[in-house]
């Protein structure tokens, strides 16, 4: 067991609603984690506790044996912790290519500190990288194209590359194919396999499509109404009365 995301007793109200009950949920390094469960389950408040935006009342989020409570979304972004949004977080006045220099260079906040010769090693050095992550992720014939312009598909893909081009230890992923068209999906599930086969980074995937969820996940959370419910492996989880009544409403 070597987990690389550790939460413990994590509690959110929102007022009088109780978002986060007592979750409690452990990442092992290298695995696919999904988390899934109805509408308003609180599986977006739960990311948005491990990424800065949101503090739990109570509880602990653990990373790499490092705290994340109380530290700034870019703080989390620096020890290694990328996430993609439910809605895409683009620049959509930019380029495809700018997007994902702009998140480069967002990471590594040394590089213009350098001398004027090791800053122009640093930005060929991230030019490259951008453009295989680009090539990776099938954005590189769109590199010139406006982010606006991207058909939902692609800027979905292209928000991942931004993830990718920091090279992170964990991916969140919330809800990564929604609103895509099934060939759109597939092709998003060959990639994050592709991705985990070639780079092994952990993720963290939110997500609706059970067809996506049993294509990727090694293990998965089941949440309703703030609680983690069940967590098991995939095989485990379709017959479970839990999982099945927590659909139904029950
Ligand atoms: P999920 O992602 O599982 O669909 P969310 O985490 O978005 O669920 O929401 C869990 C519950 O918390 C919902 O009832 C939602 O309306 C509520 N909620 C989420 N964010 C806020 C907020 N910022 N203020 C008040 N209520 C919120
Ligand atoms: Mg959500």
């Amino acid at each position: 067991m070597d987990p690389i995301l550790k939460v413990q007793n994590v509690n959110k109200r929102f007022g009088g609603l109780k978002a986060l009950d007592d979750v409690n949920l452990t990442v092992e390094r290298g695995t696919v984690h999904a988390i899934i469960g109805p509408n308003g389950a609180g599986k977006s408040t739960l990311l948005n506790c491990f990424v800065g935006r949101l503090t739990p009342d109570t509880g602990t989020v653990m990373f790499d044996g490092v705290s994340l409570l109380g530290r700034k979304p870019h703080e989390i972004n620096q020890l290694g912790v990328s996430r993609v949004f439910q809605t895409p977080e683009i620049f959509e006045a930019l380029s495809v290519l700018e997007n994902v220099m702009v998140a480069a260079l967002a990471h590594r906040d040394g590089a213009f500190r350098m001398n004027a010769w090791g800053a122009l090693d640093a930005e060929v050095e991230i030019r490259d990288r951008v453009l295989a992550t680009l090539e990776d992720v099938g954005l590189a014939q769109r590199r010139a194209m406006e982010a606006a312009a991207l058909s939902r598909g692609d800027k979905r893909r292209l928000e991942l590359a931004m993830c990718l081009v920091q090279d992170p230890k964990l991916l969140l992923l919330d809800e990564p194919t929604a609103g895509m068209a099934r060939a759109d999906t597939n092709n998003t599930i060959d990639l994050l396999k592709r991705l985990s086969e070639e780079r092994g980074i952990t993720k963290v995937v939110i997500e609706h499509d059970m067809h996506v969820v049993f294509s990727l996940a090694h293990r998965i959370s089941v949440m309703a109404q703030g609680h983690v419910i069940v967590e098991d492996r995939p095989e485990n989880i379709k017959g479970n009365p839990k999982v099945q009544e927590a659909y139904l409403g029950g």
